[in-house]
């Protein structure tokens, strides 16, 4: 997974080698004492107070003679575009620069989240001369000694704040995709599970669940493995043991706030029923991503199969963009579309974009279709499952707005049909 990204921009010789080798704590970066020595991008990972990111020096790039030439402006603002936080740095004994002012034209440009650091504050005596900086227009000033350590904590107390919140993913614990089978009884969910695994011939584990004597069955794929919840009762079921164990609702339920993934099967010879609505509400609440398998389409006549799918489509509306599989179970017929179904779904709840892919895209959506009387300044995807991303706007966007932009990110980044939150900030 890709680390935040904190860029470090400053004319040459303000001190940004010293200040990576600070951050990291390592001396990593080469510290040169000429001005004007062209150095390749450097990247290492830090970590402070438990979080971890990516410090990228842009050293040379800013360093060939007096100019910004457009190679190196251009590479400098590619690093400025997949910022997560960008720290300016200037140099406290030299004072303001004009190429200090050259060099913040160009992250201002950039609109990332931006620290003003000025440098080489070694003590007390060269505080007062911090304040000329606000005149770049990047904020208050953080002083700090790279050399010596000094209030290099509280800056990175700072960054950390403004980096995107840590992804957090919480799992079975052995990571594997858990999937729940739901339905009403008798719609075929044993005749279904035996299908699955029976056509994948796979080596197959029961493993304890979480409620008493749940059991789950892990099957290998081609794709990995998967977890399917509580099948006591499914695996090579009996018929006459039918009725005794069905699924309660608890159970139901359980399983869900431990899958990944929800198959929510359909009697198509019944339709979607008000207990089937109950169930989508449920699996659309647990903000899992879903299949809707409907089952027994072998019983279902030509004539009939429009007015089923209408129905299925208009009453479990609020799954969304959930896949919707025709299949038998008891031939097999269309059971091989499932497993490729879960694999896509379950891979688009988990992913992150990189705030600098993301942003690039933001600027793109805008181009093409601006908001009514605001601005997206900036995007992070704050969290996966499901994939969360808080928009920091200049004023309210519309609903009809924020469905463009989902639709928009959807497509982009392939997000399918996973469900997707998106959050506006205004400010
Ligand atoms: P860069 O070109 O921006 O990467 O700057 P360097 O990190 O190579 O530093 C340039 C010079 O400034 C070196 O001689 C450093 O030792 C010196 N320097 C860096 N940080 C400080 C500091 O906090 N205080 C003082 N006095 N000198 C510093
Ligand atoms: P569960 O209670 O949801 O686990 O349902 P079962 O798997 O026990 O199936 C209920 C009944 O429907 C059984 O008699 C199955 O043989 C039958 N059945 C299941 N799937 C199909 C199907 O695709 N087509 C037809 N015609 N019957 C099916």
């Amino acid at each position: 997974m890709a680390l935040p990204q904190v860029v470090i921009v400053g004319r040459p010789n303000v001190g940004k080698s010293s200040l990576v080798n600070r951050i990291v704590g390592r001396r990593e970066a080469v510290v040169e004492s000429h001005p004007g020595v062209t150095r390749d991008r450097k990247r290492v990972e830090a970590e402070w107070c438990g979080v971890s990111f990516d410090v990228i020096d842009t050293g040379g790039w800013l360093s060939h003679g007096d100019e910004l030439d457009d190679k190196v402006s251009a590479q400098a603002s590619k690093a400025l575009d997949d910022a997560d936080v960008v720290l300016f740095v200037v140099d406290a004994m030299t004072g303001l620069t004009a190429e200090d002012g050259e060099a913040a034209d160009l992250v201002r440009k950039a609109q990332r989240p931006t620290l003003l650091v000025v440098n080489k504050v070694d003590d007390n005596q060269h505080e007062h001369s911090i304040w000329d900086f606000l005149q770049l227009g990047l904020g208050d000033p953080f002083a700090v000694s790279a050399l010596h350590g000094r209030a290099t904590g509280d800056l990175l107390d700072a960054v950390v704040d403004l980096l995107p919140p840590v992804v957090e993913t919480e799992d079975e614990g052995d990571g594997i995709t858990g999937v729940a089978i739901v339905g009403r009884p008798n719609v075929g969910k044993s005749t279904l599970f035996n299908q699955l695994i029976g056509d994948e011939r796979s080596i197959i584990h029961d493993m304890p669940g979480t409620t008493r004597d749940a059991i789950d069955t892990v099957i290998e794929t081609d794709e990995g493995p998967l977890r399917f919840i509580d099948t006591a009762g499914m695996r090579r079921r009996a018929r006459t043991e039918r009725g005794a164990e069905q699924h309660s609702v608890i159970r139901a339920l359980d399983a869900l706030d431990r899958a990944d993934i929800a198959l929510l099967v359909i009697d198509s010879t019944i339709g979607a029923s008000h207990q089937d609505q109950r169930l989508a509400e449920r699996i659309s609440a647990a903000g899992c991503p879903s299949v809707v398998v409907l089952n027994k389409w072998d019983l279902v006549s030509v004539d009939n199969r429009p007015s089923v799918l209408a129905s299925v489509g208009e009453k479990l509306a609020f799954l969304g963009t959930a896949p919707v599989i025709k299949i038998s179970a008891m031939s097999g017929m269309g059971v091989h579309k499932i497993l490729p179904a879960i694999f896509e779904s379950t891979e688009a709840y988990h992913q992150r974009v990189p705030t600098g892919s993301l942003n690039r895209a933001i600027r793109d959506l805008q181009a093409a279709h601006p908001a009514p009387g605001a601005r997206i300044r900036y995007a992070v995807q704050g969290a996966i499952d499901p994939p969360t991303f808080t928009l920091f706007a200049s004023a309210r966007l519309p609903a009809t707005y924020l469905r463009y932009v989902e639709r928009f990110l959807r497509e982009k980044f392939d997000f399918g049909s996973t469900p997707m939150k998106i959050r506006v900030r205004v400010g």
